[in-house]
């Protein structure tokens, strides 16, 4: 019998940058291009399988509308791990995000492990040659990754719609969470 662990994660960013998506890839293996706005928060659980020991991740995806920003602290309060998310092609976003990194780190337990994820790289990517294409971008890896670097977080690019990466994310955090 291997160990089963049960990992309470939180989604956290701007509206619309695809945080119910990447649960959704990583929960059904599927994408909806025209995704409905999260209400207030959606609970999932996935299992995941690392080595010899077996994750359950209990999933709070929040809305990202300013007017359930306050109902944030409720998810986040007792969480073992986060996402927080952004979209390369929004500067803003990434804003957001360090807004986010901050507060968990005021706020949240002090073992939480952060994921940095920034999403829709599908978008930069030219379908003919499967290369970036220059001047997609609006966040530059270098900022992400100097970001994660400060803050200590994990750093991934991803896409929910082609699926790069989303499940990397989650078995990053699955192997940082300490055995219970
Ligand atoms: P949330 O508000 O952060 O939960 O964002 P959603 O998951 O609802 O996604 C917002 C919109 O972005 C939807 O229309 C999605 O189909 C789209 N979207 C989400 N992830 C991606 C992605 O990786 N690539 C692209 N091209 N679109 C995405
Ligand atoms: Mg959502």
């Amino acid at each position: 019998m291997s160990k089963q662990t049960s990992v309470k994660l939180v989604l956290l960013g701007e509206a619309a940058v695809g945080k119910s998506s990447l649960v959704l890839r990583f929960v059904s293996n599927d994408f909806q291009e025209n995704k409905e706005p999260t209400i207030g928060a959606a609970f999932l659980t996935q299992r995941c399988t690392i080595g010899t020991k077996t994750i359950k991740f209990e999933i709070w995806d929040t809305a990202g509308q300013e007017r359930f920003a306050n109902l944030a602290p409720l998810y986040y309060r007792n969480a073992q791990a986060a996402l927080v998310v952004y979209d390369i092609t929004k500067p803003a976003s990434f804003i957001k995000a360090r807004h986010w990194v901050k507060e968990l780190h005021e706020q949240a337990s002090k073992n939480i492990v952060i994921a940095l994820v920034g999403n829709k790289y599908d978008l930069l990517v030219d379908p003919e040659t499967g290369d970036e294409i220059e001047g997609r971008r609006s966040v530059s890896v270098e900022e992400g990754q100097a970001l994660a670097d400060e803050e200590g977080l994990l750093f991934f690019e991803t896409s929910a719609k082609s699926a790069l990466n989303v499940n990397e994310v989650f078995t990053a955090i699955g192997k940082q969470i300490p055995e219970e």
